[in-house]
């Protein structure tokens, strides 16, 4: 696969609820190792008013993760009582971990009229398309299939069994970009995080024009 640039995807462009005061729902997906940390790290220094939903998992924190703010780092008995009482907005199994996002921090950013960003995978964000139709969904490609392989590998973070999961799902995981309303290639980070951010204020501009 080589990077496609953008792709307007007509028939999941938001239906326009007419947002007023509301901020808009960002949903961001792509492949493990396609470089959505570092896109959306640059993201929130470009614009600092973004919120970012922190979500939940059972995956065990990285070195460099921080509790709260990287996730909410959970036992998979908390999470399982979380989705009993109903605190998310979706939830999915990952790579044998869970991870799901808080409904509660998403609608009272939403209410408040803040944009907040949610970096989930492929079926998270099938379900939150489903459930908010005019969430805006943005996926990033790598600039090309082997490239994407390679970083994975050198990233090191994980088992070589885990690694052989993630390689295999990033395929699977590519081939799902044409369910997003809009694709932007990670060929440069800088120019990716501006092109979402140019994509949130076109958002902005036709949803404006519409109320
Ligand atoms: P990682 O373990 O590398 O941080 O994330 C693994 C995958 O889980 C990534 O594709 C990431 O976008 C996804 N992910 C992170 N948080 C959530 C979430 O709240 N819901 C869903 N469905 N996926 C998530």
């Amino acid at each position: 696969m080589v990077c496609a640039g953008r792709l307007y995807n007509s028939l999941n462009m938001p239906g326009g609820g007419g947002a007023g005061t509301q901020g808009l729902l960002i949903v961001i997906s792509g492949p493990s190792g396609v470089g959505k940390d570092t896109v959306l790290r640059r993201l929130f220094e470009l614009a600092p008013h973004l919120e970012y939903s922190v979500s939940y998992t059972t995956r065990p924190p990285r070195p460099d993760e921080i509790d709260g703010r990287s996730y909410t780092f959970v036992t998979e008995p908390e999470f399982l009582s979380l989705i009993a009482q109903r605190e998310f907005l979706e939830w999915a199994r990952v790579y044998d971990h869970y991870y799901g996002t808080s409904r509660r921090r998403v609608e009272e950013a939403l209410r408040r009229g803040d944009d907040i960003i949610l970096k989930i995978d492929v079926q998270g964000a099938g379900f939150v398309r489903r459930r908010k139709p005019d969430a805006l969904s943005i996926f990033i490609t790598p600039p090309s299939t082997e490239e994407l392989l390679s970083r994975l590998t050198g990233r090191n973070t994980e088992s070589a069994q885990a690694l052989e999961l993630r390689q295999r799902e990033a395929l699977v995981e590519l081939g799902l970009a044409k369910e997003y309303e809009h694709v932007v290639c990670n060929r440069d980070v800088d120019q990716c995080a501006r092109e979402i951010l140019e994509l949130i204020g076109q958002e902005h501009v036709r949803r404006g024009a519409e109320v």
